[in-house]
């Protein structure tokens, strides 16, 4: 069963913490041996006192003294363990979900582009703390509760065959009848319960993707309908929670029923075995006190598991998170590899993300340290596909990436990356202030590299005007900024990393035509020294390319610099030609001369 497995998994989550588990584990069997002394004691004294009814003035405080002393000790022992015990499952359990929250984050943080790519980041986020909180209850009842219980269980039931075995008996009946119980009633509802789990994931996920969409709502005046759609999926989660409920209610109503019978039965087979001579008074009285907190303690495993079985699809999911592998890892042998020169060689490289339509087929092209190049084409060509490949997002499926002669499956990702800087076309910042977001870049970088760094990116001016200057907070992904600010900020921060390649998708596609302009004199900055490549829409961006690859349907069809292609009159100048025809009514946007060299 799903139970099962998850909850040995949890169990197995304790980590570093399974000496203190041991620890309370054997607490917890003391705890129960001691409980199970009371009720005998208990049992003794009563039937010291029924041995002196007919003469009660015979009682001897004597022969009872060291019955109540034994008491009175076992009861202050057990309170003050059982408060130990709980103490020490408090803390353990939450160092523990802080602890597992921590590495599920930094697992995640690992997990490729890929999988992020497919995975909502709100039902991420609804896993790590739904997960994280639920084994933490999980660990905390079994350590204060569960753990006592299954002792107790485990202690006072053979124990109980000696005191008497025929009302051992019942008490063994009913916890056969317990155990029976529970398994159908898990049997009955755990698929249902996977379903319940799936909806409130959705739940999760529809939330999360419309608040981080509210413009668009509002603008769209969708708000009634996400609403509507929000209560659909609620009524479902609501619907499919139900039947399950029903079903453990009817559980807890037949264990609460079948404890009640199982005493009345032990008082009555007690006085039928009494009038036979069988069980003295003091041992129906212990007994019955024996089923009183055997019952309590089943009814408390009863509502663990009942408890533990509706957290299990949110473990599932958790640890489904945790176990997946990424597909992009470092190699046994993995070389950190310093700086990089910046020579990048593509070789018959070949990737295709569903195995069957291929995104980049059989590009090949070498790029000498310091060159500029341009990747152009019509969208979905494969520019971006191609550009990830050299920064490992993917791996490709034929041929091979090298960087100053090294295969980058060889290097070590971190040392890689390093090299690397990326101008995304999103720039995502972090909800954080400006400075915070350059120092991603560089975090120990001075005010000076910050000034120059935004110098650069022609972004002192708006950053200056910003009422609180470096310290601005941005909102999230940057939302209090304008798109081209953004971009600004984001290109900023990539100088500032002063990688040798640099990687720009389509970075200036969100600015306007004088700013583009601006910034195209600090990208021909920032471009000094190292390798780049541009994708860009653009010919005016392109027109510097000391190279230009030309992509059509994921293959590289030309190449050459910008008046070689021109003059080649084929699928660039087509290009060319059809970005001249659009951009005539702003001749501002046009680099010099293109006109001039276009073919008529
Ligand atoms: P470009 O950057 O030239 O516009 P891309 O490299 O982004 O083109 O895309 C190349 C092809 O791969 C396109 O057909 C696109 O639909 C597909 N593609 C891009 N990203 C993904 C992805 N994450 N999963 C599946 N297919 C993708
Ligand atoms: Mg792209």
């Amino acid at each position: 069963m799903n139970f099962v497995r998850v909850y040995i998994r949890v169990l197995k989550e304790l980590g570093s913490e399974y000496r203190l588990a041991v620890v309370l584990v054997i607490a917890n069997l003391a705890l129960a041996a001691a409980q199970f002394a009371e009720p005998v004691l208990f049992g003794r004294i009563i039937d010291k006192l029924a041995a002196g009814q007919n003469d009660p003035a015979s009682i001897q405080w004597q022969s009872l003294l060291p019955l109540l002393m034994a008491w009175v000790g076992f009861g202050l022992f057990t309170i003050a363990s059982a408060v130990l015990v709980a103490l020490h499952s408090d803390r353990l359990s939450h160092r523990r979900r802080l602890a597992v929250t921590g590495s599920y984050f930094e697992h995640v943080l690992h997990l490729p582009l890929s999988f992020h790519t497919a995975s909502h980041s709100g039902r991420l986020l609804k896993t790590m703390l739904d997960g994280a909180s639920g084994m933490a209850s999980m660990w905390l009842s079994f350590f204060r509760e569960n753990c006592a219980s299954l002792m107790a269980l485990g202690v006072m039931l053979p124990l109980s065959l000696f005191v008497n075995w025929r009302l051992a008996g019942l008490l063994i009946v009913l916890v056969i009848f317990f155990g029976l119980l529970t398994t159908f009633v898990l049997r009955r509802t755990e698929g249902m319960q996977g379903r319940v789990e799936q909806f409130n994931t959705d739940l999760a996920e529809r939330a999360s993707d419309a608040l981080g969409n509210v413009p668009v709502i509002q603008s769209f005046t969708r708000v009634e309908s996400e609403t509507f759609a929000m209560r659909r999926i609620i009524d479902e989660v609501l619907s499919a929670q139900m039947p399950v409920l029903s079903w453990w209610a009817l559980a807890a109503v037949a264990t609460r029923a079948s404890a009640t019978l199982t005493l009345v039965g032990i008082f009555l087979l007690g006085t039928w075995l009494h009038m036979r001579g069988l069980a003295t008074i003091g041992e129906i009285v212990a007994f019955m006190s024996f089923a009183t907190m055997l019952i309590g303690r089943l009814e408390q495993i009863v509502g663990f598991v009942n408890a533990g079985f509706l957290l299990t699809p949110k473990l599932q999911d958790f640890f489904a998170v945790l176990d997946t592998q990424p597909g992009v890892h470092d190699k046994p042998n993995a070389q950190d590899v310093g700086r990089l020169s910046g020579r990048v060689a593509f070789e018959n490289v070949t990737f295709s993300y569903d195995g069957r339509r291929t995104a980049v087929q059989d590009v090949s092209f070498v790029v000498e340290p310091g060159e500029t190049v341009a990747l152009v084409g019509s969208t979905g060509s494969g520019k971006s596909t191609t550009l990830s490949l050299l920064h490992r997002v993917f791996d490709p499926l034929h041929g091979a990436v090298k960087i100053d002669g090294i295969d980058i499956r060889d290097m070590t990702l971190v040392s890689l990356r390093r090299n690397i800087g990326v101008v995304f076309q999103e720039p995502m910042l972090f909800a954080r202030s400006i400075e915070e977001n350059l120092r991603v870049g560089k975090p120990d970088a001075t005010t000076e590299e910050i000034q120059v760094a935004l110098e650069r990116a022609q972004a002192l001016d708006f950053v200056g005007r910003q009422t609180d200057g470096l310290m601005t907070l941005v909102g999230e992904r940057g939302r209090s900024l304008s798109g081209g600010e953004r971009q600004r900020v984001s290109i900023a921060r990539a100088l500032l990393k002063d990688p040798p390649i640099m990687i720009f998708d389509e970075a200036t596609s969100a600015l306007d035509a004088t700013t583009e302009k601006q910034l195209q004199k600090a990208l021909d900055a920032a471009t000094q020294g190292r390798t780049t490549f541009v994708i860009a829409h653009r010919l005016a961006t392109v027109r510097n390319a000391t190279r230009i690859l030309v992509f059509d349907q994921g293959r590289v069809v030309e190449t050459g610099n910008f008046d070689e292609l021109v003059a080649q009159n084929g699928r660039f100048a087509a290009l060319a030609r059809a970005q001249f025809m659009a951009a005539e009514p702003a001749p501002v946007a046009l680099p010099h001369g293109v006109g001039s060299e276009l073919p008529a």
